[in-house]
């Protein structure tokens, strides 16, 4: 019995994998997309499920299943790492959607059909948040009113910490090192995309804040802004906090400035000349290079950058404009390296350069599976 079903579900997805952990093969994959929106046929993520369950009929051996590993975006202050749910652990995430209203209910909802369905099988909540608890307070803390801090849990959180753990792992394994020894920058470039600063093996700041919002221009995120641009806004425009909210999050970023949010259009039509991919683009790489620096001061000294997920494992266009001019500092890409296109974990700097730069391509699902067996007491 050494299977886990990793379930990881949207706003409006549900991506799940029965994964093999004995030899760490999937036995299934698949996504359920455009969930409760008019051109999808799934009306909500618990019909959603319901056809989960019958793509894994056949697959699946209950007498095999050792647990059910969910993601669950948002664990406020309360969840330091991977948890088995029970009806305790269900009522503190329904306590956090107000800081995760689209995310946290998905989530609860896989969680509890996966407990009707599955009733003798351990379930584990993992936590997009968990890995950057280790923040020290002056990073997470936002200088607002006490009341806000205090009564309404206003502070930085931080995300894809799944993601910014398993590829600091492998980073350091393919440093020859333990991940204690390590201090590297990762760099999670998605769809959604965030920054963090990892001293011997522990978070210790990253882009992403009380929300997913902040920080780096993502596909359709707006990222870093004067917060009183919102409050312009709504005066301007008579706008309401949740229409802007919307905007901020699902129709600004690359999206905004380039027309699309996927950086395979971008980087074609910057390389054709188009002005507004051009900046796009250099505007993208600039808030990627500035973190860089601040996280450099923050860690003095690092040993890797690494860079992961749709875009940082494919972009060879954008992992030079990131560190474009930095070579002063000892960190490059080999031009060669770089442009080499491969779905391995590879080094990309070159042989002169003092910090090692890495293409480590995620694996969100594994770090799921491991910890929920972990969580278990069961070696994956
Ligand atoms: P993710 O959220 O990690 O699945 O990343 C999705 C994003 O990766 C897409 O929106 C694209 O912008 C980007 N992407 C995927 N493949 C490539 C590629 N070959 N070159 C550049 N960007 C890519």
């Amino acid at each position: 019995m050494n299977q886990v079903l990793v379930l990881n579900s949207g706003s409006s997805s549900i991506k799940y994998q029965l994964i093999d952990m004995d030899d760490r093969t999937r036995l299934a994959v698949g996504i359920i997309e455009r969930i409760g929106e008019a051109s999808g046929s799934v009306a909500d993520h618990a019909a959603g499920m319901e056809v989960v369950l019958a793509e894994l009929e056949g697959k699946l051996d209950r007498a095999q299943l050792a647990a059910v590993g969910h993601r669950v975006v948002h664990g406020g202050d309360r969840f330091r790492g991977p948890t088995l749910v029970d009806d305790e652990v269900c009522d503190t995430i329904s306590k956090l959607i107000p800081l995760a209203p689209l995310h946290n209910p998905a989530n609860l909802t896989l969680i509890e059909a996966a407990r009707a369905a599955f009733p003798d099988t351990p379930q584990v909540a993992v936590f997009d948040t968990a890995f950057h608890q280790t923040l020290p307070e002056h990073a997470y803390t936002y200088a607002v009113p006490q009341s806000w801090r205090e009564d309404l849990g206003v502070r930085r959180y931080g995300f894809h910490g799944t993601s910014h753990q398993y590829v600091s792992r492998r980073a350091a394994a393919m440093l020859g090192r333990r991940p204690e020894e390590v201090n590297m920058i990762v760099l999670h470039l998605g769809n959604g995309a965030s920054v963090c600063a990892i001293r011997e093996g522990k978070s210790i700041d990253t882009s992403m804040g009380m929300t997913p919002l902040e920080g780096l221009i993502m596909g359709t995120r707006s990222g870093d802004l004067d917060p009183a641009v919102s409050a312009y806004i709504a005066r301007q425009t008579g706008r309401t906090a949740e229409e802007i909210d919307l905007t901020l999050n699902k129709e600004s970023g690359l999206l905004a400035l380039a027309g699309s949010n996927d950086l395979r259009d971008i980087d074609a039509a910057a390389a054709k000349g188009n002005e507004p991919a051009r900046l796009a683009l250099d505007a993208y790489c600039y808030r990627i290079r500035k973190y860089i620096g601040a996280y450099l001061a923050a860690l003095g000294r690092v040993d890797a950058l690494a860079f992961t997920a749709g875009v940082g494992e494919n972009s060879a266009t954008v992992r030079a404009g990131a560190l474009a001019g930095l070579d002063h500092l000892g960190i490059a890409v080999s031009p060669k390296r770089n442009a080499q296109h491969s779905k391995e974990e590879r080094y990309i700097s070159p042989y002169w350069a003092e910090t090692a730069v890495l293409v480590v391509p995620t694996d969100e699902e594994i770090e799921i599976a491991d910890q929920a067996l972990e969580v278990l007491g069961r070696a994956g």
